[in-house]
């Protein structure tokens, strides 16, 4: 026998869309393989996550279909599965939903046992129950259903003849769950109400279930193929039929999330936007994340030199999370670590800062109530102890002199290093032009003034005068505006959560709710 021990295939389910369905299992195994085959039910945004996260990526094998398109025939994918293991690939089999329902999965372990290929089978979640879960509507309920059906039409006309006994189906009872596109629906609704089922059953379609774009339409048996085709429900949706279906009125819940459906840009630099990114998804909103920068360290020389010289000042000033770790970085580049900061007071312009630093030991003696330079300059204002000090000052090209000048004026002895800068991210950019152009952003969000001038600069003046701009507070919203992007939203309080409180009130608002 060849030495093919190595290779194994992970029939594996990615789950119905929501990266956050996928299992710990499901993960490890796309994280640590040598091969990925997917198909084309397999969320583009879940795909892109999990690989993103490994270090270096794994062959990957789209083999997907779609509504009917080119898809690679089945044989032909599992004689790929087989040459991948024979190769001692760890391969993983990708599949939407749960790999065993409706997915072919039994007829690639079958193929693998038959060539005596090590395989494993790890389960997902599979669509029918996740879309009705996201739609409030569950399969069984005491006292309305105590038995659910997973059931297919066939979508290839050449194999409609095999069996479903939809009669039998009708007297059955119990929560029916179509997994098919709606096309097909009308023939078996039809033969549902013949077969007994009152035509009057509450049936829910649910289209891209889990996803931020989830839409359901519910109705009767005889009419979900109207409403459905009436609200154009495309592919890939679930159909529910039975009397669960009423009790998403009482207990549907993820698209009534005050954002849900709404698509907001997060543009901040890529190393912070994901704090923003999902509180906006736990909302409900559907975010494009188009960092408009991404943050460029300068030579940090000047700040070693200083940070490693013990007792060269008596305050630092930081002024954001970024400096906090380049600052870090110089230190443990020095070999030191918190203890060169000893007998140095440390200030920083807000909670996001002051965290950073505590993430490493150090507790700010100063972190005003309002969140900006002049915030900074009033409490150390206050203090007894800045006139004559030595005071280091971390900062980012292209800042505001505000701090600067206001501490020289109160006495101190200033010194200013220059950290990083903030330089526009191309690719973001063109993601973001095609966004707005094709009307696909609700809002946009802005969390710095740099953030505003590289927006309104990567997508041009004219793109940057059509959207809605969601700002962090006044000075940023004065760069914004400056740049032609109308502000409609400002935060009250200058930070993440102010920005996304403002932003709900906006919503509901807009809902007319209270
Ligand atoms: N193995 C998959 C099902 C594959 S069959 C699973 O367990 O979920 C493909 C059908 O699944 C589609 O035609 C559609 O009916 C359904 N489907 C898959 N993902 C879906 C989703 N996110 N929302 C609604 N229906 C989905």
């Amino acid at each position: 026998m060849p030495d093919d021990s190595r290779g194994v295939v992970y029939l594996v389910g990615a789950g119905p869309g929501d990266p956050g369905l996928l299992t710990v299992r499901a993960r490890e195994l796309i994280r640590s393989c040598d091969a990925l085959v997917h198909d084309a039910l397999v969320s583009p945004e879940l795909l892109a996550i999990e690989l993103a996260a490994r270090e270096r990526e794994p062959e990957v094998h789209d083999v997907g279909k779609r509504g009917g398109g080119r898809s690679t025939p089945q044989e032909e994918i599992e004689a790929l599965l087989v040459r991948l293991a024979r190769d001692g690939k760890r391969v993983v089999r990708l599949k939407g939903g749960d790999p065993m329902v409706f997915g072919r999965g039994g007829e690639e372990a079958q193929r693998l046992a038959r060539e005596g290929i090590p395989f494993e089978i790890v389960p997902g979640v599979t669509a029918g129950v996740a879309a009705a879960a996201y739609a409030g509507i569950p399969v069984t309920h005491r006292g309305v259903a105590t038995s659910v059906t997973f059931v297919t039409g066939h979508e290839d006309p050449a194999r409609q003849a095999s069996g479903t006994d939809w009669q039998a189906l009708a007297r059955a009872g119990g929560t029916i769950v179509l997994y098919m596109g709606v096309g097909r629906l009308a023939p078996i609704t039809e033969a549902l109400v013949a077969g007994g089922l009152p035509s009057d059953t509450p049936a829910a379609a649910i289209e891209w279930g889990t996803y931020p774009r989830q839409r359901t339409v519910v109705a009767t048996l005889d009419s979900i193929y109207e409403h459905a085709r009436a609200a154009e429900i495309g592919a890939p949706a679930i159909t529910i039929i039975g009397d669960v279906v009423r009790l998403r009125r009482e207990i549907a819940w993820f698209d009534r999330r005050p954002l849900f459906g709404r698509r907001i840009v997060v543009t901040r630099a890529r190393a912070q936007a994901s704090g923003l990114a999902e509180r906006l998804r736990a909302l409900g909103a559907d975010v494009l994340e188009a960092p408009a920068i991404r943050i460029e360290r300068l030579d940090d020389a000047a700040a070693r030199g200083r940070l490693t010289r013990p007792r060269a000042f008596d305050w630092l000033v930081v002024t954001s999370a970024n400096a906090v770790a380049i600052l870090w970085d110089a230190v443990r580049g020095a070999g030191l670590d918190a203890r060169a900061l000893a007998g140095v007071r440390v200030a920083a312009v807000g909670p996001a800062t002051g965290a950073a630093l505590e993430s490493h030991g150090i507790v700010p003696d100063v972190v005003p109530g309002r969140f900006t330079a002049e915030g900074l300059i009033d409490v150390l204002s206050t203090r007894g102890d800045v006139r004559g000090a030595r005071v280091l000052y971390a900062r980012a090209e292209g800042a505001r002199d505000v701090l600067p000048v206001a501490l020289r004026e109160l006495g101190a002895d200033v010194e200013e290093v220059t950290l990083y800068r903030s330089v526009p991210d191309e690719r973001g950019a063109e993601r973001l032009c095609r966004a707005v152009d094709a009307r696909e952003v609700d809002l946009v969000t802005f969390t710095s003034a740099s953030t505003a001038r590289h927006f309104a600069r990567a997508v041009g003046a004219d793109r940057a005068a059509t959207v809605v701009g969601a700002s962090i507070g006044p000075i940023t919203s004065e760069a914004a505006r400056a740049e032609g992007i109308p502000v409609r939203i400002e935060a009250a309080v200058s930070t993440i959560d102010g920005l996304v409180q403002a932003i709900v009130a906006h919503a509901r608002a807009k809902d007319g709710a209270p």
